[in-house]
């Protein structure tokens, strides 16, 4: 059997939300695994930080800082990623905001911003990669859902209805892109210990985050990034449609 990191080697792939969390550890996961990464979020001098360590540890990365509401941003990460490594064969779309709160006292400001972020980010991040994903042996586009979507408690309306399109929006682009042979792979995590619980904007819904999350051993970033490389790794005749990974606490 051909040695599955093979695949990977020699890549160019392209992480959204790389300053942390998921991102942060997709975009180290794939440079050890020979490709090379661009990293694009917001918050720059992490993203600079986790491209020196890529590099020192013998790997490749370029830091795009790029907010993926703003969609000429977002056309110009696409950009400078083709133009400095010459082509795209994947893109991880992980950048996503958690602000969580009852529908009675949620802010609408917030709602939008979990639609232009979470649905709208993936939605115009995979539409501007798409040529260049297309033209490559094999293109891929990985979408950050959740099991919120399967089960969503109490707060989580909002942020569940934007992980739900992205997954209606993911099925569909596999359908559309599979004669090219592009692949699309939707991931949904359960609790992972990142950063995202630190924006839940309702203090009481923050403190039962928290609480559920202190309660169980949840997933670090790493075992969430070890799925996604495994997606990306196999050969081009097998799509890795979609990965459900949850803590084993979480029952
Ligand atoms: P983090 O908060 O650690 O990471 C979120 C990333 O999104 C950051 O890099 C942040 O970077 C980026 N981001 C937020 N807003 C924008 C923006 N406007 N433009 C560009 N980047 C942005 O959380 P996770 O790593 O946990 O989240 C990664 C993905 O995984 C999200 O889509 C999340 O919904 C999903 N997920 C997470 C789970 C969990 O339990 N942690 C479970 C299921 C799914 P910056 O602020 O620098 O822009």
């Amino acid at each position: 059997m051909e040695d599955s990191i093979d695949y990977l080697d020699g890549t160019v792939a392209l992480v959204t939300g790389a300053s942390s969390g998921i991102g942060a550890a997709t975009a180290r996961t794939l440079a050890a695994a020979g490709a090379s990464v661009a990293l694009a979020a917001r918050r720059t001098d992490r993203l600079y930080v986790l491209e020196e360590r890529i590099e020192s540890d013998g790997g490749e990365a370029l830091s795009i800082p790029t907010d993926v509401t703003d969609e000429a941003a977002i056309e110009e990460m696409v950009e400078k990623t083709t133009a400095t490594f010459g082509r795209l064969d994947a893109l991880v779309n992980s950048a996503g905001v958690m602000l969580l709160a009852p529908v009675a006292r949620a802010d609408p400001n917030d709602w939008r911003r979990m639609v232009g972020v979470n649905l709208l980010g993936t939605m115009n991040a995979t539409r501007a990669a798409l040529p260049a994903l297309r033209e490559g042996d094999g293109g891929h586009v990985v979408a950050l859902s959740s099991d919120a979507t399967k089960d969503p408690g109490a707060s989580f309306g909002a942020y569940a209805a934007t992980k739900a399109g992205v997954a209606a929006f993911s099925e569909s682009l596999r359908a559309e892109v599979a004669d090219d042979g592009v692949r699309v792979t939707l991931l949904e995590p359960g609790a992972t210990d990142t950063e995202l619980p630190e924006h839940v904007p309702d203090e009481e819904t923050k403190a039962d985050v928290e609480a559920l999350v202190e309660s169980m051993r949840t997933l670090e970033s790493e075992d969430v990034a070890a799925a996604i490389r495994y997606a990306l790794a196999q050969p081009p005749h097998v799509n890795v449609e979609e990965l459900v990974v949850r803590p084993t606490d979480a029952g």
